[in-house]
């Protein structure tokens, strides 16, 4: 009678898990003004630049205080880039673009949460596949009503 084989249980993915806290991506790069490539990201440059075109203009070099990418030589020789940022227009830009994905990761961090509670409670609803009969529909209200009476 008691033959059955004993499993281990699989928990649910870390998300689903309840009370899931976790936190959303956010990016890790040294310096927001040029995401570490050396070269002032497009949307920054076009706030300077407003008739930028990417492809058409050359690129614009990243000067910000803490950037730790400098770009070689061999670049600079072959003027193929725009030296015009300057150090303090790209720890600007540094600063603008760091504040913006930080309320961007907060953003996507409520909407995941959201979204989880609704998983949540649609799992709870839909774990019933069936309506309930109406002999079952007046136990369950007998039952709640119980429940009720003995408060
Ligand atoms: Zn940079």
């Amino acid at each position: 009678m008691n033959d059955y084989p004993e499993l281990e249980p699989i928990p649910l993915r870390e998300e689903a898990q309840p009370g899931y806290q976790g936190v959303a991506w956010k990016p890790t790069w040294n310096c927001f003004c040029c995401h570490d490539t050396g070269f002032v990201r497009y949307l920054l440059v076009k706030k300077v630049i407003p008739n930028y075109v990417s492809g058409r203009h050359k690129p614009v070099e990243c000067n910000a205080t803490n950037c730790n990418i400098r770009l070689g030589d061999a670049l600079y020789e072959t003027n193929t880039f725009v030296h015009r940022s300057s150090a303090d227009l790209c720890d600007r830009l540094n600063s603008d673009e760091r504040k913006m994905w930080d309320e961007w990761s907060k953003e996507q961090h409520e909407k995941r949460k959201q979204r989880l509670r609704l998983i949540d409670s649609n799992i709870t609803r839909n774990l019933r596949l069936r309506s309930r009969t109406n002999d079952e529909q007046l136990d369950v209200e007998r039952r709640h009503q119980d429940i009720r009476n003995d408060y």
